[in-house]
C-alpha cells in the first residue's frame, strides 16, 4: 500500500519476557472505578460505569527496564496522575456475557492515566467534553504487559496491591478489590457499547489520592504480580 502521507507508525507496548510486541488499537478508559476516588471527584459512591477514550498514540511504552520519560504536556499546571490496572485484549467481540469475559484477553499491565486536571475540571464545568484534558500525546504511559498464560496467581489480581509513589512518596494506595465493577463486568459493559477488538487497552480506574506532578518528579506505579513501571516527568 502507497499513501499520500507518511502512514503514521503504530503504538506498542512490550510483552514480558518476549521479543514480540501489543499492538494498540484504541485506549478504553473507565471513570470513577474506586469508591474512594469517586468521592473525592465529587461523587455519592456507587454508580455505572462510564467510559472515555484516549488514542492509541498516546500509549507511552516502557523500556526494557520498565522506565520511560514523559514531557510535561502544554496549557496545563495541573498535571495530575492516576494509577490504573490496565487490561490488553486478545481476542474481540460485542455483547461479550461477564463469564466469557476474561478468555478476551491477552494480559495485563501498569499504567497511568495522566490527566491535565486543571483543563478538565474547566470543561466538566461548562458540560463540554473532556478530551482536553484526559487525550492528549503520552497521556498514558503503560509498563510491560504480562500474559494472562504467565501470571503466577491468576486470581491475585482480583485482590492486588496498588500503589503508586512519587519521589518515593506514597501518594495512592489500595487494592483492585475495591474496585467497584470488576475487570470482566467492565470487558462486558464496553463490548455492548463498543466492538472491542484485538489490541484494545483498558485503563481500568483509579484508587483515591490523585494529585499533581511536577516536572523533575518520578513516578514508581506498581500492581503485585506485574512488571513495575517508573515514568520521570521532563
Ligand atoms: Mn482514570
Amino acid at each position: 500500500m502507497e499513501y499520500v502521507v507518511p502512514a503514521p507508525p503504530s503504538a506498542t507496548l512490550p510483552v514480558l519476557g518476549s521479543a514480540l510486541r501489543f499492538p494498540v488499537h484504541r485506549i478504553y478508559c473507565v471513570g470513577r472505578n474506586y469508591e474512594d476516588h469517586a468521592r473525592e471527584m465529587g461523587d455519592s459512591g456507587r454508580e455505572p460505569p462510564f467510559f472515555f477514550l484516549k488514542p492509541a498514540d498516546s500509549a507511552l511504552a516502557a523500556g526494557a527496564d520498565g522506565s520511560v520519560d514523559m514531557p510535561y504536556p502544554s496549557l496545563t499546571s495541573d498535571l495530575q496522575h492516576e494509577v490504573e490496572l490496565v487490561v490488553a485484549i486478545g481476542r474481540g467481540g460485542r455483547d461479550i456475557a461477564v463469564a466469557q469475559a476474561l478468555q478476551h484477553v491477552y494480559g495485563y499491565a501498569v499504567g497511568l492515566d495522566m490527566t491535565r486536571r486543571d483543563l478538565q475540571a474547566q470543561m466538566k464545568k461548562n458540560s463540554r467534553p473532556w478530551c482536553i484534558g484526559k487525550a492528549f500525546e503520552h497521556a498514558a504511559p503503560t509498563g510491560s504487559i504480562t500474559a494472562a498464560t504467565a501470571l503466577a496467581a491468576p486470581d491475585a489480581l482480583d485482590a492486588a496491591a496498588i500503589t503508586l509513589e512519587v519521589n518515593g512518596t506514597m501518594r495512592q494506595q489500595s487494592t483492585t478489590a475495591h474496585m467497584i465493577w470488576s475487570v470482566a463486568e467492565t470487558i462486558a459493559q464496553l463490548s455492548c457499547a463498543w466492538t472491542l477488538q484485538a489490541g484494545d487497552l483498558i485503563f481500568t480506574g483509579t484508587p483515591a489520592g490523585v494529585a499533581a506532578v511536577q516536572r523533575g518528579d518520578t513516578m514508581h506505579a506498581r500492581i503485585a504480580g506485574l512488571a513495575d513501571l517508573r515514568v520521570r516527568v521532563l
